[in-house]
């Protein structure tokens, strides 16, 4: 019989993570189209908790409770699918480029010797297996990729597709943590949380983001501005985060976060393709640059010609008077 297909998720505040619960869908689009058995499994304190709401995103979960202690999160969970996989026989496992995720799927790949697709921002069932779209040439080329044989992993770029809820939830199987051999220890020494909100980025419906065109850090005062009244978040092209104007945390592109807000506002930002491949896919992109020529033109839903710093902060205030504050 044809191997499963499995996604393998995170848990964050005792939540499936938005990148898991896309999984999930995605999962459960490959299985339709290929005949095969879809499976969410959540290893991790409070896996069976946090499987309560993945299942409505419709395959069957598989939970395993365990918990890290002050053990690498990703080493607890690939001992655990590895333990999983060789005892079920999945054939894809599709896994999440998150931090963890990629140490997940590395680990996997060597302990379970499979081959790996990494950083698809799309995945569709073509033949005998995934097929992987991937972004490769600094975004000059896109790639179309398959796993030879019937085994791998396709580690997946947030948004590749938009988690939905199924008509039918899954079911939940609580499955008791194997006995493994731990991994060789990494010893963790320190945790370092990022401040600020900027973390929710990818989850943002609104993005108001600044490029070379702000004029220095204190210019992102007016893009700050915008994206307060307009309840956004604010993000950065990797020219400003390079130039240390703003933190990494806050770059969208290639070498950065992949975005699917609503609302894109770009301000000061040319549209180079490695930009464009991290928000091309927002509802709606508004452009403001002084450049009429500006290749952002070229995919802006609308473009506005014109100084940031006159224009910013006269939408602000539009905004702010229409909702009365
Ligand atoms: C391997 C690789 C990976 C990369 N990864 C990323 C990535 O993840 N994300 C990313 O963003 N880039 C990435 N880049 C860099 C990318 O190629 C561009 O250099 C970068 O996106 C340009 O940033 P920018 O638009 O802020 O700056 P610029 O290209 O310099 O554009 C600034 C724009 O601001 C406009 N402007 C100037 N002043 C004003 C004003 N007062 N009012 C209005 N408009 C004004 C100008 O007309 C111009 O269009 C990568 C490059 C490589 C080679």
């Amino acid at each position: 019989m044809a191997g499963e297909i499995w996604a393998v998720g995170e848990i964050a505040d005792g939540q499936p993570t938005r990148l898991t619960r896309e999984l999930a869908t995605l999962a459960a689009g490959l299985a339709a189209a290929s005949g095969r058995t879809a499976r969410s499994v959540l290893v991790g304190a409070g896996a069976s908790a946090a499987a309560e709401s993945l299942a409505a995103h419709g395959p069957d979960v598989l939970a395993v409770d365990v918990d890290a202690g002050d053990r690498p999160v990703a080493a607890a969970i690939a001992e655990q699918i590895a333990a999983l996989a060789r005892d079920r026989q999945p054939s894809f496992l599709l896994v999440g480029a998150s931090n963890d995720g990629r140490d997940v799927a590395g680990m996997l790949q060597a302990m379970l010797d499979w081959g790996a697709l990494v950083n698809a921002a799309g995945v569709r069932w073509q033949g005998d297996g995934p097929q992987a779209e991937m972004s490769v040439f600094g975004g000059r080329l896109v790639t179309q990729s398959h796993l030879a044989g019937d085994h791998g992993i396709v580690i997946v770029r947030p948004s590749a597709v938009a988690a939905e809820e199924a008509a039918q939830p899954g079911a939940i199987e609580r499955v008791g943590a194997a006995a493994v051999e731990p991994l060789p220890a990494v010893r963790v020494v320190d945790r370092i949380s990022e401040a600020s909100a900027v973390v929710s980025i990818e989850e943002a419906p609104i993005i108001v983001a600044g490029g070379r065109g702000v004029g220095g850090p204190d210019g992102f005062a007016v893009v700050e501005e915008l994206a307060e009244a307009l309840g956004g978040v604010v993000g950065a092209t990797r020219a400003v985060v390079d130039a240390g104007w703003i933190g990494y945390a806050h770059q969208i592109g290639q070498t950065g976060k992949t975005v699917k807000p609503s609302l894109y506002v770009a301000a000061g930002i040319s549209g180079a393709i490695q930009h464009k491949v991290g928000m091309q896919t927002s509802g709606t992109i508004v452009a403001i640059n002084r450049d009429p020529d500006a290749p952002i033109g070229e995919f802006a839903d609308l473009m506005v010609v014109g100084d940031l710093f006159e224009i910013l902060p006269r939408v602000s205030a539009a905004v702010r008077a229409r909702r009365g504050g």
